[in-house]
């Protein structure tokens, strides 16, 4: 079984998904599948939702081929974001878990034509959703349900500007008691600051949240977007033995 189906139906594994913030090269993935020793869920962007227009779009199409290509060579689960329904055609082929960002979540149109995929969506939370906003939009994709809905803390926007964002952990504490959805943690863009990522790792397997989803870069000082918050896949590797010594006192194995 895939790593992210064997996640998706379980209760007590928790699943690291990685990866640089956009796919810039045949290279760049390459080199961060080996040197992060293939052991997450390979999360990437094709297509960015930037703030600015003139900021890196994604490579689009090109990263596509990347992805088939290498997956070819090695199977692998990979996530990316999908900022239109009209992308959803050329990305079915790769993709195992379709991301909808921050951006997004109040999309409706992008969550309905999704719910007809049949493939799991990591939904992120809008920078100012409330969290009963945010399970509203997962009605938008009832015949994916509470299987193959992923929630996605990534901090929201509060009067605090020291860091990108403030990862309201209360969320995820909140849905875990309330809820059956799975939820998963995103300190890269919660924090936006590299130093924060492996401390808010821990702090999202100890809440109880069901995974982390982490910004890896093989050279994050050259990276086309998000440098500041990307780790180098050492320190992912790092994160997780960090992260397998905790898991067995919360009762959680590191998948
Ligand atoms: C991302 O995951 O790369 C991203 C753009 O995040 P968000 O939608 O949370 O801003
Ligand atoms: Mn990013």
């Amino acid at each position: 079984m895939s790593k992210l189906n064997e996640f998706l139906s379980s209760k007590s594994q928790f699943l690291m998904i990685a990866g640089p913030c956009a796919i810039e090269s045949h290279e760049q993935i390459a080199s961060f599948l080996e040197l992060a020793k293939d052991q997450m869920v390979l999360r990437a962007g094709v297509y960015k939702m930037r703030t600015n227009a003139t900021s890196f779009q994604g490579l689009g199409n090109e990263a596509i081929e990347i992805i088939r290509n290498l997956k070819q060579v090695k199977p692998f689960d990979f996530v990316t974001e999908v900022t239109d329904p009209r992308q959803i055609e050329s990305l079915h082929p790769v993709i195992d878990m379709y991301q909808v960002g921050a951006r997004n979540m109040y999309n409706y149109d992008l969550l309905k034509e999704l719910n007809k995929t049949g493939k799991p969506v990591l939904l992120k939370r809008a920078f100012s959703a409330t969290v009963s906003e945010w399970l509203n939009a997962c009605g938008y994709m009832q015949d994916l349900g509470e299987d193959k809905i992923v929630l996605c803390e990534r901090g929201i926007r509060t009067f605090e500007t020291t860091t990108r964002n403030t990862l309201d952990i209360n969320s995820v504490i909140y849905l875990k008691q309330n809820h059956p959805f799975k939820v998963i943690v995103d300190p890269s863009h919660g924090s936006g600051i590299k130093s924060m990522v492996a401390p808010l790792c821990k702090v999202a397997l100890v809440s109880g949240a069901d995974g982390i989803l982490v910004e890896s870069h093989p050279t994050p000082e050259m990276a086309l977007s998000d440098k500041h918050q990307q780790i180098t896949p050492s320190e992912l590797n790092d994160i997780r033995s960090e992260l397998t010594k905790i898991a067995s006192l919360v009762g959680r194995e590191i998948l």
